[in-house]
């Protein structure tokens, strides 16, 4: 519960020399970088980026389509769901967490595929919803972005994939580690066909897609300060017994140790892919 005083916007003012203090819970947010507190108007009109250090904050699948797209764009595959191969279960059933996740997010997994114009150009997008199980890719994944990129092939429409994501999805094991290969193929095959494919990389972009689709376009690149890389730099530390550099696996340090084409502003990232397209289309 937050409470602020009449100093701040958005804090009704009482009679003259009264104190009056007013409920604001979820008018602010404090940024988790620079601390700074920010009124949520300003972090909407920033594209969701602290005015003050420039922190991207994440968002949402559908908030990521509406930024890049135009206006209005058609979705595809809503409807496919997992069959939960391996009847898994944790610390609860996968079958129960998959539901519970589909009501809290209203999408049947981790991803949107849609078709719409981006500066008046026709594309693909494919946005990952890190909410849902992490973002993690399993069958479903693999197949909706299987079938954007050959919508890709027939429309020669360029494809764009934008991944928040933790890798492969644990609950369907070799299952999902197969949709690494699945979506390479078909990416070879647009490659072949000579139709442009950008990665778009946000926070966090690790695991399986990392090591596939994710750094596999014409183009890739990164917002800042996303955390991209394979493994956990735990893990990493652990098994070549060193320190990691600072900065180690954010977007930064992968684009000075050639992992990555570009690292681009939120507010600049429409822009930069329109400028990208004209120079691969014409
Ligand atoms: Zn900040």
């Amino acid at each position: 519960m937050a409470w602020f005083t009449r100093q701040k916007p958005g804090v009704e003012s009482g009679p003259e020399g009264e104190e009056k203090h007013i409920r604001t819970e979820g008018l602010w947010q404090k940024c988790e970088s620079c601390s700074q507190i920010i009124w949520k108007k300003t972090l909407d009109e920033n594209f969701q980026c602290c005015p003050q250090c420039e922190h991207h904050f994440r968002i949402d699948a559908r908030a990521r389509l509406e930024l890049l797209f135009d206006g209005e764009f058609e979705t595809f595959d809503a409807g496919l769901v997992s069959t939960d191969p391996l009847n898994f279960a944790d610390s609860k059933t996968y079958a129960s967490r998959l539901k519970s996740m589909q009501e809290a997010t209203k999408l049947s997994d981790a991803v949107i595929s849609a078709a719409g114009t981006l500066d008046g150009r026709a594309v693909n997008i494919c946005s990952m919803e890190l909410k849902f199980i992490g973002g993690s890719m399993g069958a479903v994944v693999g197949e909706i972005i299987t079938r954007a990129i050959e919508r890709s092939l027939a429309t020669r429409a360029p494809l764009i994939i934008v991944s928040a994501t933790g890798g492969a999805r644990m609950q369907e094991g070799a299952v999902s580690l197969i949709q690494m290969a699945k979506i390479s193929a078909a990416l070879m095959r647009l490659d072949d066909a000579k139709v442009p494919y950008i990665s778009v990389l946000t926070d966090p972009t690790t695991g399986g897609v990392t090591a596939s689709f994710a750094m596999l376009g014409d183009l890739n690149i990164a917002e800042p300060g996303a955390l991209i890389g394979f493994a956990g730099p735990r893990v990493i530390e652990q098994s070549i017994r060193q320190k990691l550099p600072p900065g180690f696996q954010r977007s930064e340090f992968l684009l000075a140790h050639g992992f990555l084409d570009a690292v681009v502003k939120r507010s600049e990232l429409k822009g930069y892919i329109s400028r990208a397209l004209k120079f691969f289309c014409g």
